[in-house]
């Protein structure tokens, strides 16, 4: 049996205004109700946080941001500090998506002081890696993952590898409705796990590794079959509570 509780992330994206998030809040914890076989947690866009906090910060439904600032506090014009999730009553947060480092190019030296920031605030970060199509088919892709793992997650004591979760996303399975085989999946996150095991011993075993790209309702059965896959992080098909719910349920 596995030591690893599943966890299904919602991944909003740039979509919902308050008044959007606070109908879907309601209408996914009454299709949900009270289920806690899985983690179910929503990433919102800042400006509804607040508003998820007033919904969903007593039930069973965590809520998540997607990105904060490495920075603590101050002269960081437009940043948004862990604390400060914190306060919204966040308790994930996604690092790294493949969309911030491709268009506002982030970097990993970047994405590893967002995992030092959001572990020391004691939120839980969720960190995406991918390779894109070209490193795909150049089979580079096992290579640039393992490259992502080692250098957002250097130095970190076992105790804290333990609390991340990270998201394999390839790249041309996003948004594409071009999801990866679950075998691809599954071969992925067994490499992303051995990577762990080689930076922090046993304690690569209690880290849940999602995937993520393009995942339904449907998908999600054969993907959670896999035993390295612990979930998912679902982007357009967590935009309707419905479809989430569905999605949820099925896992
Ligand atoms: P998708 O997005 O499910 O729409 O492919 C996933 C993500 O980018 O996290």
């Amino acid at each position: 049996m596995s030591i690893r509780h599943p966890i299904i992330a919602g991944n909003w994206k740039m979509n919902k205004t308050i008044r959007e998030a606070q109908d879907y809040a309601g209408r996914l914890l009454g299709l949900l109700g009270e289920t806690t076989e899985i983690d179910v947690v929503v990433c919102a866009p800042f400006t509804a946080l607040s508003t998820l906090k007033d919904e969903l910060e007593e039930s069973v439904i965590h809520i998540g941001a997607q990105d904060l600032s490495f920075a603590g506090n101050g002269a960081y014009t437009g940043e948004i500090s862990a604390a400060m999730l914190v306060d919204t009553a966040c308790t994930y947060v996604i690092i790294g998506h493949s969309e911030r480092r491709v268009i506002l190019r982030e970097t990993d030296e970047e994405i590893a002081k967002k995992v030092k920031a959001a572990l020391k605030a004691g939120l839980t970060p969720i960190l995406c890696v991918g390779e894109n199509l070209a490193q795909r088919e150049e089979s580079k892709a096992f290579a640039i993952v393992r490259s992502q793992v080692e250098k957002d997650l250097p130095d970190l004591s076992p105790a804290d590898l333990k609390r991340v979760v990270i998201a394999y996303e390839p790249i041309w399975a996003i948004g594409t409705g071009k999801s990866a085989t679950s075998a691809d999946a599954q071969e992925m996150c067994t490499m992303i796990r051995s990577t762990l095991a080689g930076i922090a011993g046993a304690v690569a075993d209690e880290v849940n590794i999602l995937y993520g790209g393009s995942v339904n309702a449907d998908t999600i059965v054969e993907l959670m079959a896999q035993p390295d896959v612990d979930g998912a992080l679902v982007g357009g098909a967590s935009l309707d509570p419905e479809g989430f719910a569905k999605l949820v349920l099925n896992a």
